[in-house]
């Protein structure tokens, strides 16, 4: 992971973990991008890791996700438009 933030380019960065109430670790979270097709609803979530990255000068939050998962939902599921933005080749 890179160690400067992404946004202002800090080093002051610091890692944790998301909560879902005090003290309840969010069990599972799930990315789902947007730009998906109206009725695409099965295989769209991607797992994520509870590991994120926040910078302590500008706010800024981060984490990491499977892009080759992230690629196969959005070749899968994408509307023209975002895979034409994002440069995907359609098969
Ligand atoms: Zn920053």
């Amino acid at each position: 992971m890179d160690e400067r933030c992404p946004q202002c380019k800090s080093e002051k960065i610091t890692e944790g973990k998301i909560f879902n109430q005090p003290d309840y670790v969010a069990p599972r979270a799930y990315f789902r991008p947007g730009g998906l097709r109206t009725f695409a609803l099965l295989g769209v979530n991607i797992r994520i890791e509870n590991r994120f990255f926040s910078c302590i000068k500008c706010g800024f939050m981060w984490a990491k996700i499977n892009t080759a998962q992230l690629i196969r939902v959005l070749n899968e599921s994408g509307t023209q438009q975002i895979k034409a933005k994002l440069q995907l080749d359609e098969e």
